[in-house]
């Protein structure tokens, strides 16, 4: 399935809460989600951005997938850290985005338990990236006017290269 790419308008919509316990079609999706991200080499993924509204991402930074329905930060740390970024969706760039350090996520699993995750470091920033999508928040939207526009510039030239 093809990831939506900048500036597919699904990619500003805000996703919907999901009721893994009456919706068939999750585990399918799931699936569908994590075969695009590995098919790209990426390490998360949203449903946006395959434009299903749903609030499911998945993801994976260590050779094992995780997928959470619902998710939402509930504790994010006072430290931050700017680290450079890609995104499936904004493909050939990296910006430097600011993200807390840690996180606490609570969510629902495909099985329509409660899960509480706690995250650091690069599994936190992916987390957070993943939540953004099902906001409608794509990397481009987290820079200061100059770097955007100097982002998109970017961006531009390398599809028309493409
Ligand atoms: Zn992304």
């Amino acid at each position: 399935m093809q990831i939506l790419t900048h500036p597919n308008p699904a990619l500003a919509e805000h996703a919907e809460t999901i009721d893994p316990h009456s919706d068939a079609s999750l585990r399918p999706l799931v699936r569908t989600m994590a075969e695009a991200m590995y098919d790209n080499d990426g390490v998360g993924l949203a449903a946006s951005q395959l434009g299903i509204q749903k609030r499911v991402i998945v993801f994976d930074i260590q050779d094992e997938l995780g997928a959470i329905c619902n998710p939402v930060i509930i504790e994010r740390s006072a430290e931050t850290a700017i680290d450079e970024e890609g995104c499936l969706s904004v493909p050939g760039i990296n910006v430097p985005i600011e993200r807390a350090v840690s996180i606490v996520c609570e969510g629902v699993s495909i099985d329509g338990e409660r899960v509480v995750l706690e995250a650091d470091d690069l599994l936190a920033r992916v987390l957070q990236h993943e939540i953004d999508h099902l906001d409608g928040v794509i990397i481009l939207d987290r820079l200061a006017p100059e770097q955007r526009k100097a982002a998109i510039r970017e961006y531009n030239s390398r599809s028309v290269a493409m």
